[in-house]
């Protein structure tokens, strides 16, 4: 099998794009909030209360959300209704980064680069 430089040049292009996700996903709280609207529609109140998280957090980490595609929401009354946009795929990928982790015996945890350590 053979690949052209073009279709290299379109690897290249989704490797960069998929950085673009995982650096999405690249936050603790944002992976809380993603994992816990896929129970269900939460309002941004309802979230901070069932995370424990601020206001101020909880609308910051939505609104990147959003504008990745990860979440949507709807107004209900005067509030807005967030959801999972994709929840099969998004249901995937954390499913498959607990079995990466499983695998790799959670090395990345102590990774001097991305580890838990190196975030201080
Ligand atoms: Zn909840």
């Amino acid at each position: 099998m053979t690949m052209t430089a073009e279709s290299h040049d379109a690897v290249a292009t989704d490797l960069a794009a998929a950085a673009c996700l995982f650096h999405g996903f690249s936050d603790g709280s944002r992976l809380r909030i993603l994992q816990h609207l896929l129970l269900g529609e939460h309002r941004v109140v309802e979230l901070t209360e069932h995370l424990g998280l601020a206001q101020s957090t909880v609308s910051k980490h939505l609104a990147c959300l959003k504008d990745c595609g990860l979440v949507s929401s709807r107004p209900v009354g005067r509030a807005s209704l967030f959801s999972v946009t994709h929840p099969e795929s998004t249901t995937q990928l954390l499913v498959a980064a607990e079995q990466l982790l499983e695998a790799t015996g959670y090395a990345v945890t102590l990774c001097s680069n991305h580890g838990l350590d190196a975030h201080g």
